[in-house]
């Protein structure tokens, strides 16, 4: 089994349909949740999350839209977990997402390109520290 850290962003949570929609996803695709947790971020954490981004184009935009409302976060298992959950959640894009990848989560529900529903680890090293970042007494090794 491979872990994931998975964010159902502020535009997602804040629709239950769309929400509930996502969670039948995880449970159609075997996916084990781990841990959940709901939780607001203060705009330091947010910036702290994405420094990978600061100086890009959309980094305001970014971490305002992240840390404008409740989010839920998801430790994820399941065998290749990181790729399957990426590829469930399409290109960051929004219209690329519909066009290459209809039934995806992000050409489903995404509002914009910044404001993409869903999050996903993108290695085993960032699903470690995304884990650590969201759920600190969560022991991943
Ligand atoms: P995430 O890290 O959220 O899972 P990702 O790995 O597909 O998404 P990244 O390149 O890591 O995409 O970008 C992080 C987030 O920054 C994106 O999910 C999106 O919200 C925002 N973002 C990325 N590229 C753009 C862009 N060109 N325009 C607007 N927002 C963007
Ligand atoms: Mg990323």
């Amino acid at each position: 089994l491979q872990l994931t850290l998975a964010i159902v962003k502020p535009d997602a949570v804040a629709h239950p349909l769309i929400l509930e929609a996502l969670h039948q996803k995880i449970l159609e695709n075997n996916f084990i949740v781990i841990r959940s947790r709901e939780l607001v971020w203060k705009r330091q954490e947010s910036e702290r999350f994405y420094a990978e981004h600061a100086g890009r184009f959309f980094y305001q935009r970014l971490v305002e839209y992240m840390s404008s409302g409740p989010m839920q976060a998801y430790i994820l298992a399941r065998d290749d977990a990181i790729s399957r959950w990426r590829e469930l959640m399409g290109p960051t894009k929004v219209f690329r997402a519909r066009y290459t990848s209809p039934s995806s989560m992000r050409a489903l529900y995404g509002l914009t390109d910044t404001r993409n529903t869903t999050h996903g680890s993108d290695s085993v090293e960032s699903a470690h520290r995304e884990i650590a970042f969201f759920f600190p007494e969560f022991n991943v090794r």
